[in-house]
């Protein structure tokens, strides 16, 4: 089976460097007409240049694609839907939505200006919902939507020194979760790529031993698939990196169950303190609801 996207419209935001602009070239390359978001500029979200989008643009048309620049920043609203009338301008439609664009200011929380802090939220987790935003009642009037959030190790797992950084990926989970029951009767798929790659936003922070495998263009395969027609997953979150691929759940212990019409003290808390930490038979985290059901049928009221 060939994945191809002839007849759909991709936006991929940040698309002018590291992995969007691998993301964009993959799907450009199979059919997709794509509009290119970027409004260039350092890691850290400062300055900006038209020729990162431009340069991405000319590469997906020498290849026989179709491709158009966009430049606004997603972290302003107005400017962010704007990219979705990029494409309802260029082409008539939008199917394929991969938030991509970030931005970095690490720094330790105690020294963090809350400015930084707010930066990298609203790049991340806002600029995401205003692009998904603006594309939602098109994707649901169509009854077709594939999006993609990227949200990051650094965030489900933590990382010294990135706490606005891991907030805001983390925060990209919450809508993901939400929005694949608000989409699912509308066939809108959203899924997220947990990615690690060499990119300019890693280069300082893995060893070059283990940095010489991770190609950007490694991430883009499962984007892709995320991006198909044929992609029936909602909700999940595929890790990838350096040709690993892996499915992303959370995790619930046993735990324990007390009565629940009797109370409950911090030292039993404390007493049960191994079972509930226990991981050794773990469950689905989104089974927890069922899970309880089951328990209190034990108890009569
Ligand atoms: P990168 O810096 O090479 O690319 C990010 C792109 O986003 C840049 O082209 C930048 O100009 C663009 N961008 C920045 N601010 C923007 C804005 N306001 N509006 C639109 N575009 C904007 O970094 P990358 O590694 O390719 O990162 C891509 C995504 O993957 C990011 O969301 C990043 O957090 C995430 N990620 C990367 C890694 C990794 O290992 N590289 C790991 C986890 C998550």
């Amino acid at each position: 089976m060939t994945i191809r996207y002839d007849g759909r419209v991709a936006i991929v935001t940040g698309a002018g460097a590291g992995l969007g602009r691998q993301h964009a070239l993959l799907l450009g390359s199979r059919g997709a007409k794509v509009v290119v978001n970027d409004p260039g500029g350092s890691v850290d979200g400062r300055g900006g240049a038209n020729a990162a989008a431009d340069a991405v643009v000319a590469e997906i048309r020498a290849a026989g694609g179709e491709a158009v620049a966009n430049y606004a920043s997603v972290a302003d609203a107005e400017a962010a839907a704007g990219i979705v009338q990029t494409a309802l301008d260029t082409w008539g439609r939008l199917d394929i939505l991969v938030n991509n664009a970030g931005v970095l200011r690490d720094k330790s929380f105690h020294k963090l200006e809350l400015s930084d802090f707010e930066f990298v939220v609203k790049v991340h987790l806002l600029g995401s919902v205003y692009v998904t935003r603006a594309a939602w009642p098109v994707m649901r009037e169509q009854r077709y939507g594939r999006i993609v959030v990227t949200t990051s190790i650094s965030g489900s797992v933590g990382n010294f020194g990135q706490s606005n950084y891991g907030a805001a990926k983390m925060g990209l989970l919450g809508l993901m979760n939400c929005l694949q029951f608000e989409g699912a009767s509308y066939n809108i798929k959203i899924n997220a790529i947990s990615p690690s790659a060499r990119t300019r936003m890693t280069e300082e922070l893995l060893p070059e031993a283990v940095l010489k495998w991770m190609h950007p263009e490694l991430i883009s395969p499962a984007v892709a698939w995320m991006c198909s027609e044929g992609c029936e997953a909602s909700g999940e979150i595929i890790w990838a990196a350096a040709g690993n691929y892996a499915r992303v759940k959370y995790l619930q212990s046993q735990g324990v169950q007390f009565d629940p019409s009797q109370p409950v003290t911090p030292e039993m808390f404390a007493d049960a303190l191994p079972q509930i930490m226990s991981l050794e038979r773990p469950m689905d985290h989104s089974g927890a609801f069922r899970q309880l059901e089951e328990n209190l049928k034990r108890f009569v009221s």
